[in-house]
């Protein structure tokens, strides 16, 4: 991989509330009215005007992602996007890069430099995260090559376990 590209993603540990980043990834779920895990965390954080905000989308397909405000977070934006649930299925794999594709081009369309991602899938959704991984730093790699306005791209993870499996992929492709 280019090195400019490697240079632009990061592994963090921790919690994504706390990033101060131009946008936050959610990993929501197809209606947008929040949920447990991540989204949970966000809405806490975020607060009541970001459900509210949300309520007015609609919802939201998997792969796809729609953009709110930030509200209460250090982040200005929020990119919500409905990753698949894991059924070892070849559209799996498709709809999780779709996901990392369309929430780093709503980024671009926001002028967005700095974004963070969680495990989307990871959780609740059952993906194996090895493989969640390299989907997540291949697409996201990719998408930096074609789009040189988007700075720096972190992949923040809850555990231990998934900051390893990160930083030992980003180590082998960089
Ligand atoms: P999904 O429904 O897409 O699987 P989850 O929220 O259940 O989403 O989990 C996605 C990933 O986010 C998991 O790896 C989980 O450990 C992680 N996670 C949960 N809360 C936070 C948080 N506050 N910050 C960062 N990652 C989080």
């Amino acid at each position: 991989m280019k090195k400019a590209v490697s240079d632009r993603m990061e592994v963090v540990q921790g919690d994504i509330t706390k990033m101060e980043v131009d946008a936050v990834v959610n990993a929501a779920n197809t209606s947008l009215l929040g949920g447990g895990g991540v989204d949970g965390a966000i809405h806490r954080a975020a607060g009541p005007e970001l459900l509210a905000e949300c309520k007015s989308i609609g919802g939201c397909p998997t792969g796809e992602a729609r953009i709110t405000k930030g509200y209460n977070l250090p982040a200005k934006y929020v990119i919500h996007t409905v990753g698949p649930v894991y059924g070892g299925r070849p559209q799996d794999s498709t709809l999780l890069a779709s996901c990392y594709k369309n929430s780093l081009q709503l980024a671009v369309d926001h002028k967005v430099k700095t974004i963070a991602f969680p495990a989307i899938s990871c959780g609740v959704y059952g993906y194996p995260v090895e493989e969640a991984c390299r989907i997540a730093v291949d697409t996201a790699a990719g998408f930096l090559e074609e789009h040189p306005s988007i700075e720096k791209v972190y992949f923040v993870q809850f555990s231990e376990e998934n900051r390893q499996v990160y930083e030992n992929y980003l180590k082998q492709i960089s």
